[in-house]
């Protein structure tokens, strides 16, 4: 059975980091580093600023650079690509540009550096890196997810493929379970080699891009991606995530692992703030629901929508071009929205960088 180690880890200072991953590194299957190029996918869904606990912290990914050139590691190429991404990948406010650059590592801009591969059947752009390093490292963020309830080590790697060339296949796979099973095959693809959760400070509430930070305490790591995001979707406080679920069924076992440090069961936040929560289950509202997903074109009907908040929206048309459903668009300075057309996707929010849209 994979190993998935847990340590405290309290704070961002260079000492708790290196003490933590190695830790984590010593107590797991680590992959040998020495002589290869490596390359780690951070969360990098907006260049936002640290405190915001966005993005995977550029302190912690730098303790870990620091530790794969000790290791021997030759080359380390660190990269990823927001859904609305657009220009040249900017990673300056988040300070993960910063640290790449004093460890002597290459950021990639996916959008530039990527190669076709097929998946499910389809011609999909993906990061060149996956192809150029000889060890992938998924270096995910500790964060609640709209749709996918959590967002962990396996759904970071969707962020190799680049720029709004994930836009369509939100549409494609709408439902929280199409989307997991697909999301498992862009991690296949990725054939990654270890993960790590930085769950120093994770986000609760409306994640991964409007939530709150919240300490949590710990680094996580493994070579087990699932049985990570498993422990991260309990230490939450969810039964179950759709990832997992749907990880299970097609593959018994998958997320099965063992603890040689803190076991997550101990580590349970009833408090913290997840998605669905203070949503009343009453039988009037569960029949209502099953009735509107059967006769629903999309599915999951019963689930939340967005609400645009007039006053904060600036107009900066990201929502309307991540949309996959085309249901949004700019008038007089103004987002309008098509409901009928919404397939409760929840891009827009994830991306919205000014607060503008609820999930409710
Ligand atoms: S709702 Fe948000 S993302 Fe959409 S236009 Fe307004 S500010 Fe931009
Ligand atoms: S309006 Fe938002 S939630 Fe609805 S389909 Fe478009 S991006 Fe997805």
């Amino acid at each position: 059975m994979t190993r998935c180690a847990i340590t405290e880890c309290k704070d961002y200072t260079p000492a708790a980091l290196d003490k933590a991953l190695r830790e984590i590194i010593d107590n797991t299957d680590f992959p040998d580093v020495a002589g290869k190029t490596v390359f780690i996918k951070p969360n990098i869904l907006s260049d936002a600023a640290p405190e915001k606990a966005i993005t995977t912290d550029y302190r912690a990914l730098e303790a870990l650079l620091k530790i794969l050139k000790e290791r021997g590691a030759v080359s380390l190429i660190v990269g990823d690509s927001p859904g609305t991404q657009m220009a040249k990948l900017s990673a300056r406010v988040s300070k993960i540009a910063d640290v790449v650059e004093a460890q002597g590592a290459r950021l990639s801009d996916f959008r530039e550096e990527n190669r076709v591969h097929d998946i499910d059947g389809l011609k999909l752009p993906m990061a060149k890196a996956l192809d150029d390093a000889d060890i992938v490292i998924s270096f995910a963020k500790f964060k609640t997810h709209q749709l996918m309830s959590a967002t962990g080590a396996v759904k970071n790697m969707f962020g190799t493929i680049p720029g709004l060339n994930k836009s369509p296949l939100h549409f494609r796979y709408r439902t929280p379970e199409t989307f997991a099973a697909f999301l498992m095959k862009v991690y296949a693809e990725c054939h990654v080699d270890y993960a790590f959760i930085d769950a120093v400070i994770g986000m609760e509430g409306p994640g991964p891009g409007s939530g709150t930070p919240r300490h949590v305490g710990v680094m996580m790591g493994s070579k087990n991606a699932y049985a990570l995001d498993r422990a991260e979707a309990l230490m939450m406080g969810y039964r179950s995530i759709p990832l997992v679920e749907i990880a299970e069924k097609l593959s018994p076992g998958i997320s099965d692992a063992e603890f040689p440090l803190l076991d997550p069961a101990s580590l349970i936040m009833k408090d913290y703030k997840r998605i669905g929560d203070g949503k009343k289950d009453t039988f009037r509202s569960l029949v209502i629901g099953t009735i509107k997903n059967i006769f629903s074109r999309n599915g999951n009907d019963d689930r939340p929508r967005p609400i645009f908040i007039t006053e904060n929206c600036r107009a900066c048309s990201k929502c309307v071009s991540i949309c996959p459903a085309k249901a949004l668009k700019i008038e007089n300075g103004h987002v309008v929205f098509e409901k009928k057309k919404c397939i409760k996707c929840y891009c827009c929010h994830e991306m919205c960088p000014f607060d503008a849209i609820k999930v409710k």
